[in-house]
């Protein structure tokens, strides 16, 4: 099979030695570099400029190497009769767990005020709340929210997740749908965001969210800076009903010099690295799709183009 290779985010070589010894029956050719556009039939892509993915007649596939696939989805020019799959790469979710686990845990046994305290030269122990008693909770109960919150129940933590469809997971209380969303809100004092960006999910941490949640909670969001309302969120910081943020990704990345979220000091800014796609481990994916492809079977991880995700 001929293959396209088109990534604007990372570097064909990281890509193209695990694909090709994976693929060794099959052709890759790196954009721009196709003789014979007609001849490709499945493109491998991470955000690709709008419009190129139409010089493909023959495409069959369109495999993203990103999870998130809202760029993709944003250019009205991509084929609507060719399967999107989007990513699912278990080493990215291993990190993810972790950097649910490292921002879940500094909230729960208040590493952050700890740090200003000894700024301050302050001895003071704040009193410890058992997990059991500490009640987190996942906005997205998908690859990256389940994991993250089933590493959380083994711990001991009394989670809950928020989906759009119901859901029923083992130790984990579960809220579906537009319905449940005060609910949930209302239970959470440790929020990690792992939603897709949609249109039904953007801005949904606004004004009223904050002011569902118990004052003082602690946002964490992994996922999309275009979740967050951030003339709200800082809002809310001001005001103590959100008491501190930690934020990996942002409306505009790398995040502006005159942001206010730098100068912040109940903000924990990241720079976008809660988990890396890993060539590694994500190379077996996509090699299974193609396999798929090739005889017929269905495919995995196909984007429900309507749902946004
Ligand atoms: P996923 O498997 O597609 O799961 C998405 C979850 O969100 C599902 O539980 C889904 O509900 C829920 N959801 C979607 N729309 C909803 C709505 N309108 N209302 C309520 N729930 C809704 O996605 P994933 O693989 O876990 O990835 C989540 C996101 O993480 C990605 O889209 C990406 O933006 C972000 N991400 C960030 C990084 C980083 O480094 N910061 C790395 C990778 C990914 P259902 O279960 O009912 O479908």
């Amino acid at each position: 099979m001929e293959v396209l290779f088109l990534s604007t985010t990372s570097k064909p070589e990281v890509w193209i030695a695990p694909l090709s010894a994976a693929l060794p029956g099959d052709t890759i050719h790196v954009y721009p570099d196709v003789a014979d556009p007609s001849a490709i039939e499945c493109a491998i892509v991470a955000v690709p400029p709008p419009g190129v993915l139409t010089d493909y007649p023959r495409l069959r596939l369109i495999q993203s190497l990103w999870v998130g696939v809202e760029s993709l989805l944003t250019d009205r020019t991509l084929p609507t009769d060719i399967p999107l799959a989007r990513l699912v790469d278990p080493g990215m979710t291993e990190t993810m767990t972790e950097s649910v686990l490292q921002h879940v845990l500094n909230a729960h046994r208040y590493y952050d005020t700890y740090r200003e305290q000894q700024a301050a030269g302050v001895w003071h122990q704040v009193r410890q709340v058992r997990a059991n008693n500490r009640r987190v909770g996942f906005l997205g109960l998908g690859q990256l929210g389940l994991a993250g919150a089933q590493a959380l129940v083994k711990l001991g933590f009394d989670v809950a997740g928020w989906s759009r469809q119901p859901k029923e997971v083992a130790g984990i209380q579960t809220f579906a749908g537009p319905d449940g969303f005060a609910p949930f809100l209302a239970r959470t004092e440790i929020l990690v965001c792992l939603l897709p960006l949609t249109a039904a999910t953007r801005a949904i941490l606004d004004v009223r969210a904050f002011a569902a949640l118990p004052r003082g909670a602690t946002i964490i969001n992994l996922a999309r800076g275009g979740h967050i309302v951030d003339d709200d969120l800082l809002a809310a910081l001001d005001a103590g009903q959100v008491g501190r943020a930690v934020l990996d990704v942002f409306n505009v990345e790398p995040l502006p010099a005159e942001h206010p979220y730098w100068r912040h000091p109940r903000v924990v800014i990241l720079p976008h690295i809660a988990a890396e796609t890993d060539p590694q481990t994500a190379v077996s994916q996509v090699v299974e799709n193609l396999r798929r492809l090739k005889v017929g079977e269905p495919l995995l991880n196909v984007v429900d183009r309507a749902a946004g995700y």
